[in-house]
């Protein structure tokens, strides 16, 4: 049995720059890829990969660019680490699943996938949260930032 993911760890300068990206894309949704490995009930994020949002209503939805997609699973698989899920942010929205999340994730996402989700305002980018999605459904687990070079 896979061991349910109850945690999520991230160093506190990959959070800072997804937050970055998150208030630089308002009222867009910012997206991209996180990147580390899994340790029993835990992800632990090493990086963030940020890419290009070219959903046709970046305003409302996420698409990774499916260039930087490729890419970086050739650059997980090169240095050995994993490809735990995507990041976007929400714009003016809860940092939950929205419904559009959910249905692209019954569609698509694997089980085991962590997502992270960061709202944003005009005024900056707002508390993250994250998810583990079960093959089924989102589940929120504990979001741990820690500190640089731990
Ligand atoms: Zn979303």
């Amino acid at each position: 049995m896979t061991p349910v993911l109850t945690r999520i760890a991230i160093p506190a300068r990959v959070l800072a720059g997804i937050a970055a990206r998150a208030a630089a894309a308002w009222p867009d949704e910012c997206c991209g890829l996180l990147l580390g490995r899994r340790d029993g009930g835990a992800c632990i994020i090493a990086e963030a990969v940020a890419a290009d949002n070219v959903a046709d209503d970046p305003a409302r939805r996420f698409e990774v660019d499916p260039h930087a997609l490729l890419a970086t699973h050739r650059r997980a698989r090169e240095s050995g680490v994993e490809l735990l899920g995507p990041y976007h942010s929400h714009p003016d929205g809860a940092a939950v699943p929205s419904a559009t999340d959910r249905a692209r994730a019954e569609a698509a996402a694997a089980a085991g996938e962590a997502w992270l989700i960061v709202p944003a305002t005009r005024d900056g980018a707002g508390a993250a949260r994250a998810f583990i999605f079960d093959g089924k459904a989102f589940t929120e687990a504990a979001l741990v930032v820690t500190p640089d070079g731990a």
